[in-house]
């Protein structure tokens, strides 16, 4: 049990000026695992405060010493590794073993990979008579979903610390823990005061203080579609900067001379990693019409090799969701999918056999989806994937781009450079060629209403900057 009842804010950890607390859930169990405090609009103000006191000094460090700050942060979440990944796997439903790699090791890998870039970049360019120079934005709010919960908090909280900005990190209420475990670890390593905060809460009432703020320079948010409209119109009032990370309803293109067993067989694992609670999920796949029976033969056979388990414990290969409103709300959609004449290959809405505990759904196929049916545009974030048939490869990629989202996709075929042709028509901000694996340093967002700005690597770290020029 993790009882967290203060907020670190201006290097210290302070009682919340507001009342009531948020429970956190084994979402395998049901079972209470930590409290976390929710915070008001006053600790909201508070914490902006001490980030913008704390910015005039951080933003002057050298390079050398934000990165050596970055280090320590990364031998911290490298010590606290196993102890993450049981605490998300626990709250998200991703089974241990993943979890260890993905939830943990990932965003050590991602801070580590900070101190790098920063060390190698250049800040200095001469233009003509202009030295153009690169500087931190200054106080930035971070905004947080839980599906990948440490993952997304390090996307921002590492490139913003190393440009020299000041942060104010409000983490999602329903998977908080690894955020205060950070602030743990921040508080170690003795990081100035104020250059880094921490204040959990709900989203309408610290999310919006914050994107409202008018002492706040940057909004990075990730989260739903929703959610980001409102903070957008909502920072639209002091013209601050906006970096948004938003929904998906990504579309995996198999080709007519693609592998169609490795294609199927990768396509059902890419859309139920995490429980299908991945915003670049790839939740709808394109079969030509005439291989279409084949592809749903092929992915019924591996959607009912996933064993449902307690993620924690290791047991099964795909864990349960987050809460019991994401629970509803997915098996809502399968129900939906059924009353709109799509075809239920294997799965289902009803509670999986021998599980009484615990948020799961079963692993579900739907084939002969039409891409204007509500399973096809909306993003459902569980185990369900449409199978799409497609006439010609013009009609694939129509399909694909017909979605008001854009954030990742994947196209196999034979030809490595027929694949490429058609990756560059999809509307996206990531495409995998024939299951090309995540690149951790290549730049993730969205086009369309998937978001705006990049995440990870040098294309990350600049969403954090302010270019001058000095004319000399
Ligand atoms: P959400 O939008 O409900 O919440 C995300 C965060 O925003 C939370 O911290 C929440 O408290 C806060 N929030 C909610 N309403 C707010 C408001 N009015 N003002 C300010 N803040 C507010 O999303 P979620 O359910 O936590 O996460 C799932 C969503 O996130 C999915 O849509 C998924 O696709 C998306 N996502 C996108 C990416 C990406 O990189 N594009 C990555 C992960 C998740």
């Amino acid at each position: 049990m993790k009882v967290y009842d203060k907020l670190y804010i201006g290097g210290e950890w302070v009682p919340s000026t507001g009342t009531g607390t948020f429970e956190v859930l084994n979402s395998s169990t049901e079972e209470k695992i930590g409290t976390i405090p929710k915070g008001s609009v006053e600790d909201a103000e508070k914490a902006v405060k001490a980030a913008k006191t704390a910015f005039e000094a951080w933003s002057q460090t050298s390079t050398e010493e934000r990165a050596g700050y970055l280090d320590k942060i990364t031998q911290g979440l490298q010590a606290k590794m196993n102890e993450i990944a049981e605490v998300v796997s626990s709250e998200v439903g991703m089974p241990i073993n993943l979890a260890t790699m993905i939830q943990a090791g990932l965003p050590s890998m991602t801070c580590g990979g900070y101190s790098g870039i920063l060390r190698g970049y250049k800040f200095e360019e001469e233009v003509g008579n202009s030295l153009v120079v690169k500087e931190p934005v200054g106080v930035v709010g971070c905004i947080t979903p839980w599906n990948y919960p440490l993952h997304q908090v390090i996307n921002k909280v590492a490139p913003a610390l190393a440009a020299g900005c000041t942060v104010v990190l409000k983490p999602s209420e329903v998977a908080p823990l690894s955020a205060f475990m950070l602030a743990e670890i921040i508080d170690e390593v003795k990081l100035p005061p104020g250059v880094f905060n921490l204040v959990s809460g709900d989203g309408p009432t610290v999310g919006e203080a914050l994107a409202k703020h008018p002492d706040v320079d940057m909004i990075s948010f990730t989260g739903s579609t929703l959610a980001g409209k409102r903070v957008s119109q909502l920072a639209a009032e002091t013209v601050k900067r906006v970096a948004l990370e938003l929904g998906g309803k990504s579309a995996n293109i198999i080709l007519d001379d693609a592998d169609l067993e490795t294609a199927v067989k990768k396509g059902v694992q890419n859309c139920y990693l995490n429980s299908g609670q991945t915003c670049s999920a790839w939740t709808r796949m394109l079969v030509p019409k005439t291989k279409h029976d084949e592809a749903a033969a092929i992915a019924k056979k591996v959607a009912e090799s996933f064993k449902l388990g307690n993620a924690p414990k290791g047991e099964g290969t795909l864990g349960p969701l987050v809460s019991k409103r994401q629970r509803d709300r997915v098996r809502g959609y399968i129900k939906k999918g059924t009353e709109e004449g799509a075809t239920l290959v294997t799965g289902g809405a009803e509670a999986p056999e021998g599980l009484d505990k615990g948020f799961f759904v079963k692993p579900t196929i739907f084939a002969n989806v039409k891409n204007d049916m509500t399973i096809a545009q909306e993003e459902i974030f569980g185990p369900v994937l449409c199978i799409i048939p497609y006439d010609t490869e013009d009609d694939a990629v129509r399909i694909a781009n017909d979605s008001v989202y854009g954030l990742g996709g994947g196209v196999w075929s034979g030809d490595k450079e027929h694949a490429k042709k058609v990756a560059r028509r999809i509307r996206t901000g990531q495409v995998d060629i024939n299951g090309g694996q995540f690149n951790p340093m290549a730049p993730f967002g969205g086009y369309k209403q998937s978001g705006t700005g990049r995440e990870l690597g040098t294309h990350g770290f600049e969403e954090f900057l302010e270019t001058k020029s000095l004319q000399l």
